[in-house]
């Protein structure tokens, strides 16, 4: 199950970036395990970054009932594990809710994979000069490597604030975040893209490669 956004990443980059770049990663696993993938499911919850131009954003009551009905009929045709591979920090609750009631019961797991920040951790640290973002240095060099047809790097720009808390206000929201983007994007080149995604894909297949021996990525300290 492959999970993404529609979503505005700053000037430089594509609406899609977050379907792009989990699409790409599972139509090139599955290829390599026979795992099965199923549609990508487009929008997601993208409250942070709804009033810029192009986002389209799913209310997440909505979208815990759309990922639940989708696992639960995974669950219902047989199959023990559901990897969902999720491109969108926003989705993160709605998927975490969804699979505490469809893997309640019976011998089922979701497996859920945040991709940008459970993946390619070491290849992450060596390639990049900036800390990950929006639309940030990581990002930018993944869609350059995928679909470099869709990145604008003349709309390049750096934008960081910090904040202590996690601060939820609508007022706030479009000044904190003004450009949709967070990070620094201008360091961005396809072959660091290139190293984060072959390491993701390697982990990828070794999840996949447990799974079909019925054993959980678990490791045990
Ligand atoms: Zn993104």
């Amino acid at each position: 199950m492959v999970t993404g956004a529609m979503e505005a990443h700053g000037t430089h980059l594509a609406l899609g970036t977050d379907i792009i770049l989990p699409t790409f990663l599972a139509k090139n696993i599955a290829e390599k395990t026979n795992a099965l993938v199923l549609p990508t499911i487009p929008f997601g919850d993208s409250w942070d970054f709804n009033n810029f131009e192009g986002t389209i954003s799913i209310a997440p009551d909505v979208l815990v009932k759309v990922y639940n009905s989708i696992m639960k009929g995974v669950f219902k045709h047989g199959f023990r594990f559901l990897v969902v591979l999720n491109g969108h920090g926003g989705n993160i609750p709605a998927l975490t809710m969804a699979a505490k009631t469809a893997a309640k019961r019976g011998n089922r797991s979701v497996i859920i994979v945040n991709w940008w920040r459970d993946l390619a951790e070491s290849a992450r640290k060596l390639v990049e000069e900036t800390p990950g973002g929006h639309a940030a240095e990581d990002e930018t060099s993944e869609l350059m490597h995928v679909r470099p047809d869709l990145v604008d790097m003349s709309e390049a720009v750096s934008h960081r604030i910090m904040t202590k808390f996690t601060i939820i206000s609508g007022s706030y929201r479009d000044e904190l975040l003004p450009s949709a983007m967070y990070g620094d994007p201008r360091k961005a080149t396809s072959e660091k893209g290139r190293s984060i995604m072959e390491q993701a894909e390697e982990e990828l297949i070794e999840l996949i490669n447990q799974l079909q021996q019925g054993k959980l990525p678990i490791i045990r300290e």
